[in-house]
């Protein structure tokens, strides 16, 4: 096999609302990690829905930890404004997000976790 092998302390796979909540508290406490996501682009699951789609939750209770979501035209946000949030997000707080990636399997090797993704390993 010939794969190449990164180390780091936490691995986040998927890099949604969740992996950024995540993401935020890892880097204020100054763990290192990266997140690897299958997508092209930030938005998780918001990057398949229908267009018409809007938050069922008010623009100021829709917000990550850190940052408030920035006010939007109507008290619920559409699809769009949610993916530009998250992608804003991101960027924002300079996460280490690898793209796309899809994460294949997971296996203890005794010691560590491995992530596999193809030809790399993590
Ligand atoms: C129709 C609908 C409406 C919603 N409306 C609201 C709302 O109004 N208000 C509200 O607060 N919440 C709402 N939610 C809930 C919430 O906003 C979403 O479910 C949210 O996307 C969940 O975020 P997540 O990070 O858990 O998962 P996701 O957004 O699904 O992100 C997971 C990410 O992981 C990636 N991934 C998965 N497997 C792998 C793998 N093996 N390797 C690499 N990457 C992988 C995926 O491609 C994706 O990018 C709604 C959800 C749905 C479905």
């Amino acid at each position: 096999m010939n794969q190449k092998q990164t180390e780091t302390d936490v691995i986040i796979i998927g890099g949604g609302q969740a992996a950024l909540s995540t993401a935020y508290f890892l880097k204020r406490k100054k763990i290192p990690f990266i997140i690897l996501d299958e997508q092209n682009q930030a938005g998780g699951a918001w990057l398949h829905t229908w267009e018409s789609l809007r938050l069922f939750s008010p623009n100021t209770w829709s917000s990550l930890s850190g940052w408030m979501m920035p006010i939007t035209e109507q008290t619920y946000p559409t699809r769009n404004e949610v993916i530009q949030y998250l992608s804003a997000y991101e960027q924002r707080y300079q996460f280490p997000i690898v793209r796309p990636v899809h994460v294949d399997r997971v296996e203890s090797n005794g010691k560590y976790l491995d992530v596999y993704a193809g030809e790399k390993f993590w």
